[in-house]
């Protein structure tokens, strides 16, 4: 099961594959914001390495918690907020559990994405993070319905977030600065929306 020390380990998967990919996200914000998405996650994730490594976990929910607060002192921008918010409310839906399930991974997800809504107040279609969060809560929640493990949930999660974030270059943004570009927003996608899937794409590939 996914005990904290597997979380952990996930964690350190997603945060490398953040950093790895930088140069990647960054390169998208270029295109239709202020070309520091990479930069900032980056600086976020690299953090994050750092207190993992140098803290003992009780709980998956423990482990989430100091990744949200590292998150939000660090990453800044429009998305730190927004992805400190996603893994604090995760870690506060999975309680003081200490075997992840399907169940439990779905419920967590539900949570972070309503939490970016609340705070961000994005719609699906808006061209947001919350496009990829959307569709990844619906996967998850189908994959959870038919018995899932928390790996099968995630990877279904994982498929759908990069469909989602796929699904954002014909739309015109309505949220953040690349709002500001209006029409030609439009042909690119979503630098968020893509980083969400990415972090779900290692967590899948990492979960046990
Ligand atoms: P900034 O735009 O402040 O430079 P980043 O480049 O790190 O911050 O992050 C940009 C991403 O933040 C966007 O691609 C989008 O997914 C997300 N974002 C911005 N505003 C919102 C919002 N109100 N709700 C949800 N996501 C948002
Ligand atoms: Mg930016
Ligand atoms: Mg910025």
């Amino acid at each position: 099961g996914c005990t904290a020390e597997s979380v952990v380990d996930a964690l350190r998967g997603a945060a490398d594959a953040v950093i790895a990919d930088k140069a990647r996200l960054t390169a998208l914000d270029r295109e239709i914001g202020d070309g520091d998405h990479g930069e900032n996650l980056a600086r976020g994730f690299t953090a994050v390495l750092a207190k993992l490594d140098s803290q003992s976990f009780a709980t998956p929910a423990a482990v989430l918690k100091l990744v949200a607060t590292t998150l939000i002192s660090t990453v800044g921008g429009a998305s730190g907020p927004l992805f400190g918010t996603a893994f604090l409310r995760a870690s506060t839906a999975l309680g003081d559990h200490t075997e992840l399930t399907g169940a439990a991974v779905a419920a967590a997800l539900a949570a972070a994405r309503d939490g970016v809504v609340a705070r961000g107040k994005a719609e699906p279609g808006d061209k947001t993070m919350v496009d990829a969060l959307f569709a990844a809560v619906g996967a998850a929640q189908h994959a959870d319905r038919e018995g899932g493990t928390a790996r099968q949930v995630l990877t279904a999660a994982a498929d759908a977030a990069e469909k989602g974030a796929e699904a954002t270059v014909p739309l015109r943004a309505r949220k953040g600065r690349a709002s500001y570009l209006g029409e030609r927003s439009i042909g690119h996608p979503d630098p968020g929306a893509v980083s969400i899937a990415l972090l779900l794409r290692t967590l899948a590939a990492t979960a046990d």
